[in-house]
């Protein structure tokens, strides 16, 4: 009797350990403790205030989005390799980039260069829709795959050149750009709402490169260097 208890409560406590999401059972009280230190540390003490940014800073597994084998640097105060020569930024470019276009629960945005799908993962927790393109189709896969496993339901990904941005959802009241480009793409400006905010690194690739906020207002369009930045240039699809 005794031993048909015991086996049946070793039965269920298995099927309950698998029945949890392999995102949620990955998620530990050591990440967790690892994410509100980054925040800490890291986020809020270079000055970012914006609640939302801090709780979605807070909120999302980022050792999740990086490859395996990074997984021990995830919450490091730097980039990180996410294999075909691309990088996963640091965490305080992902809060500053994401705090400068002011997100709200009521908004549409676009990313170009989903990477590892995190800085969209980080949008998802605040705005409504988050649509995100990226122009390695292993990554778009990847950043599909992940955005899913921690239950982004909001956010898709889509393989493609972010130059021309996604038509059939604009106008976007927010657009992130994570990979630094020669010139604001115009099809870009086209698709931001007015009123809408725009951050891009614009500059020369691995050198000198700025911040560059953009604004929409009444139609009239402003840029404004806000922080000198280094990232991975911004590529073309072979016409
Ligand atoms: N936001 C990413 C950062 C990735 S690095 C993250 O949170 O991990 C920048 C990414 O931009 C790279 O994955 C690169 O492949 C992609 N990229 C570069 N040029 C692009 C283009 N024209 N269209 C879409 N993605 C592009």
């Amino acid at each position: 009797m005794m031993k048909n208890i015991f086996y049946t409560a070793v039965l269920c406590c298995t099927l309950l350990f698998l029945s949890v999401p392999r995102a949620v059972a990955d998620d530990t009280d050591r990440t967790r403790a690892q994410r509100h230190a980054m925040v800490a540390e890291q986020i809020a003490a270079r000055g970012i205030q914006d609640e939302n940014v801090l709780r979605a800073m807070r909120s999302v597994p980022r050792h999740l989005f990086v490859p395996r084998l990074q997984r021990r640097n995830a919450y490091a105060d730097r980039p990180l390799p996410i294999g075909h020569g691309q990088t996963i930024s640091q965490p305080y470019i992902v809060a500053f980039m994401t705090e400068i276009v002011q997100p709200d629960e009521t908004m549409r945005a676009l990313e170009i260069g989903a990477g590892s799908g995190y800085q969209a993962a980080v949008l998802a927790e605040i705005v409504q829709e988050v649509y995100t393109i990226e122009i390695v189709p292993e990554l778009a896969i990847w950043a599909e795959e992940r955005l899913k496993l921690a239950g982004y339901e909001n956010a898709r990904v889509k393989h493609g050149d972010g130059y021309y941005g996604w038509e059939e959802h604009a106008p976007f009241d927010i657009i992130v750009i994570t990979a630094a480009a020669p010139y604001i793409p115009p099809p870009l400006i086209e698709q931001l709402k007015d009123g809408g905010r725009m951050i891009i690194p614009v500059g020369t690739p691995y050198m000198a490169q700025y911040l560059v906020l953009v604004t929409k207002d009444d139609g009239e369009v402003r840029t404004q260097n806000v922080l000198p930045v280094r990232f991975v240039p911004f590529t073309r699809a072979p016409e």
